[in-house]
């Protein structure tokens, strides 16, 4: 998708609020919700919901609520309450008002007695295997149930009785008398409430016996909170008329409208609460904030910036048609934010000693490094220069294996990052021939100078020996190896886990680093981003994630990139 595309198509949800503005409608007030139900951790596809419904209470001066939809108390917790604010907040937005649905339970529940009264809802005790059948199917018309004509009296009576807890769970529901026949299913008397004896809710606890539905709930809410556009996902589209149908047979004090937009679908992601939830329950990852997670609480973890979600939000837009956006989208839109704004250290991920021979045994060096290339203001520290160093040990070979190779070779020259060029003059084995130690010669001339005649093109980062501090990296990766996991035939989407998605090294940083913030980003130069992670580091044990590489390594493999 070109720019100019995203910026057109996420035009269609604001061209519908602009037009309501130019007529005047809702007294030029514009009222968003975000309404997640508090059963599961937020992921990236939330965030398109929340950027859309704030971003747009921000643009047209209007608000935006978080309300919690909170009408099935067994799979609901407070944990999830509290992830969801800490979430949506640290996207950047802040709600107009904190909801609950169970803050309407009371008024929701005299609204069924009116319907009641208006002969519009009666109690239904068929159990769930005939509701099935009365049903019908896409084809066939529903049948009207046996306790359709029911009085309102006796309506009335049974009603108060579930309330009451009298009636056993599944024994009977309230419905909506619409109509059976109806092509749209989702207008075949649907249930408004059923009953839960026993279950203990996270807001209302044991007050309550019966809980409404889902449908029900949602537009009745909007309407009390002056919602004007209540926006959703397309699979909502076939509810709509069910959402009309309650916010116009009910005294409600506003006529909110529902909008159906695609929802997110992202390569080598799943984005559903059920697939994330069998993640964490089986063991794949290591728990909801796991760094491979799409939650907001794993990218957070991982490193990724809040503004680069918001761009990559800006980005995808808003459409009608359901697609599968490409992760490097999402990936652009982080290593852009990173490079700006990351400062840069040095690490070696896999440490191989280098003594500088000719180096004197008791200096130290404070070298200084720029922390940011392109941007000045972002200041300077000093690095330690030591007789004993650390390289990458992938940043030596005895022999270069082609003309490409600038890094280290026996007898070759490289420049150390920020310091002295230096030559290989002997490489150290153990008995099982691995490659145990370098022994180097440093040329003073070339501290931050290329002496005339010199062509040294090579530049690799290092870490004092003495002065480094170790530290464990952890290499995250995609999690799925496919673009759309389980999508192929007879495939589990368990069977697409990528089984490299996390490597762990333990590697040296600059002493800098020992000092950084828990969360704190930076690029680790030649390697990529990281970020101190936020549950495991420690002062004398820093623990780094790698955010992302510093270009797309996957390109290369599909053979797409460079
Ligand atoms: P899931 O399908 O993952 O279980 P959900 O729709 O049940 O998610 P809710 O807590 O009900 O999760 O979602 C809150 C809001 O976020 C809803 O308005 C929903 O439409 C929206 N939302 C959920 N998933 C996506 C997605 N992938 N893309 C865009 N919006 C989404
Ligand atoms: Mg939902």
């Amino acid at each position: 998708m070109s720019n100019q595309e995203a910026a057109s198509a996420s035009n269609f949800i604001r061209q519908i609020i602009e037009r309501d503005l130019a007529e005047g409608k809702n007294d030029g007030k514009v009222a968003t919700r975000f309404p997640p139900e508090p059963n599961g951790y937020l992921h990236l596809g939330h965030a398109k919901s929340i950027c859309l419904n704030f971003g747009i209470a921000q643009d047209f001066n209007g608000t935006c609520n978080l309300r919690f939809d909170d009408t099935n108390p067994e799979k609901e917790s407070q944990e999830y309450i509290d992830a969801i604010m800490e979430d949506v907040r640290w996207l950047g937005f802040e709600w107009n008002r904190l909801c609950y649905a169970s803050d309407y339970f009371e008024r929701l529940y005299a609204f069924a007695e009116d319907l009641i009264r208006a002969g519009k809802a009666y109690v239904c005790d068929l159990n769930a295997e005939q509701m099935r059948e009365y049903r019908g199917t896409l084809t066939e018309p529903g049948r009207n149930s046996p306790y359709r004509d029911r009085s309102v009296a006796e309506n009335l009576d049974l009603f108060r009785r579930m309330r009451a807890g009298e009636f056993e769970s599944g024994s009977r529901v309230l419905r909506a008398k619409i109509d059976m026949a109806s092509p749209n299913i989702n207008l075949r008397d649907p249930t408004l409430y059923r009953i839960r004896k026993g279950a203990s809710h996270h807001q209302t606890g044991e007050a309550w016996a019966i809980y409404p539905m889902y449908d029900y709930t949602h537009a009745l809410s909007d309407a009390l909170e002056g919602i004007t556009h209540s926006l959703c996902t397309l699979e909502f589209e076939d509810h709509r008329p069910l959402y009309d149908w309650c916010v116009e047979n009910v005294d409600v004090p506003a006529r909110p409208y529902q909008y159906e937009f695609a929802r997110l679908n992202l390569e080598f992601t799943v984005l559903s609460k059920r697939k994330l939830t069998e993640l964490v329950n089986e063991g794949h990852v290591e728990g909801w904030d796991d760094p491979r997670m799409p939650t907001i609480a794993g990218i957070r973890r991982r490193g990724f910036p809040p503004e680069a979600i918001r761009e990559f939000c800006a980005r995808i837009g808003v459409t009608k048609s359901d697609g599968l956006v490409e992760i490097a989208m999402l990936e652009n839109c982080v290593r852009e934010s990173l490079d700006t704004n990351a400062p840069r250290a040095m690490a070696v991920l896999r440490p191989l000693k280098v003594v500088i021979t000719n180096y004197p045994d008791d200096r130290i060096e404070d070298i200084t490094a720029a922390n940011h290339p392109k941007d000045a203001s972002m200041g300077s520290r000093t690095v330690p220069f030591t007789r004993e160093l650390y390289i990458d040990r992938e940043d030596f070979v005895e022999v270069a294996p082609n003309k490409k190779w600038k890094r280290l070779t026996l007898g070759g020259e490289v420049r150390l990052r920020n310091a002295y060029v230096i030559r290989c003059d002997e490489a150290v084995k153990g008995a099982d021939g691995r490659i145990e130690e370098l022994r180097c010669s440093y040329d003073p001339a070339t501290l931050g100078a290329n002496p005339e005649g010199r062509k040294v093109k090579g530049v690799i980062h290092w870490v004092s020996a003495s002065h480094g501090v170790p530290a464990e990296i952890r290499l995250y990766d995609r999690l799925f190896n496919v673009p759309n996991p389980g999508a192929a035939k007879d495939r589990d989407w368990r069977q697409d886990l990528n089984p490299e998605s996390l490597v762990v090294l333990q590697g040296m940083v600059e002493p800098s680093l020992a000092r950084a913030a828990a969360g704190a980003r930076f690029q680790f130069e030649r390697e990529g981003y990281f970020c101190v992670d936020t549950r495991d580091s420690a002062r004398e044990r820093p623990v780094f994630n790698r955010t992302i590489t510093l270009r797309d390594t996957w390109a290369k493999i599909a053979g797409k990139g460079d």
